[in-house]
C-alpha cells in the first residue's frame, strides 16, 4: 500500500446506482463549484468529512473540493474566490453566502501545514528561506491526493462527471465495520502532524467508530508530540473536540490515551487528585452539559467551557491564597491570572472569551451575598445567566451551594418581567415585592463560603479606612476634601 511515485493502483469505483449519495443532499453551492470546474474541463470531486458522512446517512457539515485545476485557474473560473494560505494554496469560493473550499490536488507534504493554511492571511511570502517557490512543487494527481489524506474514511471522493464514488485506500470497507484507521504508517504520519491523534479520538467519539489497533497504539505514548503544535491551531482542534456535540465521549477518549493531559495539564492534575474522596465531576458534567445543548441547538461558549476545564485548577491554587488572608475576589483573580497564563502557552485562548471566563468566576462569590442591594444589582449584569448557570453546575457536581442555587433560582423568578425574564426592574406582579423581601432575609446556608472554607478569621486582612489624599491643586483651587 505504501507509495511513493506516480498511479500505482486502481481505485475501487462505486456506480451511482450502488451508493446512497445524491446530489440532492449537497449543497447548492458545493454542486455549482463542481459543474463550473468540470464545465471548464477540470477533474472536481467532493472529498473528505462531507461524502463520509453522506455514505453514513448523516448530515454532513461542510463539502470540500478536490480538483486538478491550480489555484490560479479556479479563480479564474469564479467571479468571487480568495486564495488562502502560503505553501498550500486553498481557494475560497464564494457562493451567495457560502464559502465552499477547493484544493488542488497534491502529493504526501508534512500536513501540519494544512491546517496552517487556513490561518495564513492572503499575500504573505510565498518562497522558503531558500528561494524556492513551493507551492509549485506539491501539486499531485488524485491517487497521490487520496494517499496524503488522514484517514481512509476521509479520503473518498464523489466524482461529479459520472457520479461514482472512488476509493484507493479502502475507506468503504472501513466505513461498513466502523474503523478509524490511518493511511500509511501511523507513527510516521503523527509524527508529520500529531494533530491527527486529536483527529482520531473526534471522529471515533463522533460516527462512533473504534480506532483500529495500529492507527490506537502509538496514541498512548506520543501525546507529548502535541507540545510542539501551535498554540492558535490547537485552539480551534479543541473548539472542534469539544463544541461538535459529543464533547463527553471525546474527554474520555482524551484522557483514556493519555493526551488530554498535553492539552490541559493543570486540569488532569487536579483531575487526577481528589476532593473530599471524591474525583471532581465538574468537567464531566459541563461537557454533558455543552452536548445537551449542542443537540437542542442552543448556543455555547468557549468561555463556559473553559471556566468549567479551568475551574479546579484554579480553586486549589486560590484555595492557599484565601486563607493566607486574601478575599476570595483577590484569590480567584490571583490563581485565575496565574492558571489562564499557563493554559494559554498551549492552548490559545482569546482574550475575547479569556475575559468573560475569569468574569463567570470573580461572579460565583458574589452569589454568596444575599442581602440588600447586592442580589438586584448582580442579576442586571450582563453575564449574570452564564454566572448563575455555573452556580447550578457547581451545585450539580456536589460543590455545597445547592441552598444557594435555589435562593437565585427563586429570586429571578420573583423578579421576572412579564416576559418571564429576569430583571431588577421586573417583579411588579402583586405581592413580588413581598416574596423579594422575605427571600431578601431568608438566611441560606453556604452563603458565605465559595471556596468551601472560610478563611480563618484572624488571618484575615482588616479593611484599613482609605486616607483621603487632597485632589492635586486643590489648596490653590480652594475645593479641599477634608
Ligand atoms: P469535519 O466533519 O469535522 O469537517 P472533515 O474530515 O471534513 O471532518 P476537515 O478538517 O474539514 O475534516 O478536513 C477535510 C479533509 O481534509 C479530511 O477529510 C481529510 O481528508 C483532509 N485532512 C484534514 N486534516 C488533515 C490532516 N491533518 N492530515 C491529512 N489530511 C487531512
Ligand atoms: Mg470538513
Amino acid at each position: 500500500m505504501e507509495k511513493a511515485g506516480k498511479t500505482i493502483s486502481t481505485p475501487r469505483v462505486i456506480l451511482r446506482a450502488e451508493h446512497s449519495i445524491s446530489r440532492s443532499n449537497i449543497s447548492d453551492s458545493a454542486v455549482k463549484v463542481l459543474y463550473r470546474l468540470k464545465d471548464a474541463g477540470y477533474k472536481a470531486y467532493l472529498v473528505g468529512g462531507g461524502v463520509r458522512d453522506m455514505l453514513l446517512g448523516r448530515e454532513p457539515k461542510d463539502f470540500d473540493v478536490a480538483t486538478d485545476a491550480h489555484p490560479e485557474e479556479v479563480q479564474e473560473q469564479f467571479r468571487s474566490c480568495h486564495l488562502i494560505g502560503r505553501r498550500f494554496r486553498l481557494a475560497h469560493v464564494r457562493v451567495g453566502r457560502d464559502i465552499v473550499e477547493v484544493a488542488t490536488f497534491r502529493a504526501n507534504v508534512p500536513a501540519v501545514e494544512e491546517g496552517e493554511a487556513r490561518s495564513v492571511k492572503r499575500g504573505e511570502d510565498l518562497h522558503t528561506e531558500n528561494g524556492r517557490i513551493m507551492r509549485d512543487n506539491v501539486y499531485g494527481t488524485l491517487e497521490e491526493d487520496a494517499w496524503r489524506r488522514d484517514f481512509t474514511i476521509n479520503a473518498l471522493y464523489y466524482n461529479i462527471a459520472d457520479f461514482s464514488v472512488v476509493d484507493y485506500t479502502g475507506g468503504l470497507e472501513d466505513l461498513k465495520a466502523g474503523w478509524i484507521r490511518l493511511i500509511g504508517d501511523p507513527v510516521q504520519r503523527y509524527r508529520e502532524d500529531p494533530v491527527r491523534m486529536l483527529r482520531a479520538v473526534r471522529f471515533a467519539a463522533k460516527l462512533g467508530f473504534r480506532i483500529h489497533p495500529d492507527t490506537e497504539d502509538p496514541l498512548f505514548d506520543l501525546g507529548y508530540l502535541l507540545e510542539d503544535i501551535p498554540s492558535a491551531r490547537l485552539y480551534e482542534e479543541v473548539l472542534k473536540l469539544f463544541m461538535g456535540g459529543c464533547a463527553l465521549e471525546t474527554f474520555e477518549l482524551l484522557r483514556h490515551y493519555r493526551l488530554f493531559e498535553h492539552l490541559f495539564p493543570q486540569t488532569e492534575d487536579d483531575l487526577a487528585q481528589e476532593r473530599e474522596g471524591f474525583p471532581s465531576e465538574l468537567v464531566a458534567r459541563a461537557l454533558a452539559n455543552t452536548d445537551a445543548r449542542v443537540a437542542a441547538g442552543k448556543p455555547v461558549t468557549p468561555a463556559f467551557l473553559f471556566a468549567a476545564l479551568l475551574w479546579g485548577p484554579m480553586r486549589r491554587m486560590a484555595e492557599p491564597l484565601q486563607a493566607g488572608g486574601e478575599s476570595e475576589i483577590q484569590a480567584i483573580q490571583e490563581a485565575g491570572d496565574t492558571v489562564v497564563m499557563r493554559q494559554v502557552q498551549r492552548i490559545a485562548l482569546p482574550k475575547r472569551f479569556s475575559m468573560p471566563m475569569r468574569e463567570i468566576w470573580t461572579m460565583q462569590p458574589r452569589f454568596t451575598q444575599i442581602n440588600g442591594k447586592r442580589p438586584l444589582s448582580l442579576l442586571t449584569h450582563p453575564r449574570f445567566r452564564a454566572a448563575y448557570d455555573f452556580l447550578l453546575l457547581r451545585g450539580e457536581s456536589g460543590e455545597d451551594v445547592l441552598d444557594l442555587c435555589e435562593w437565585w433560582t427563586k429570586f429571578q423568578e420573583v423578579n421576572a418581567d412579564a416576559h418571564g425574564r429576569a430583571s431588577a426592574a421586573g417583579g411588579r406582579m402583586p405581592g413580588a415585592a413581598d416574596e423579594r423581601q422575605t427571600l431578601l432575609r431568608t438566611p441560606v446556608a453556604g452563603a458565605k463560603a465559595v471556596m468551601g472554607s472560610e478563611a480563618p478569621a484572624a488571618a484575615k486582612k482588616r479593611r484599613r479606612p482609605r486616607k483621603r489624599r487632597k485632589p492635586a491643586g486643590a489648596a490653590a483651587t480652594g475645593t479641599a476634601a477634608e
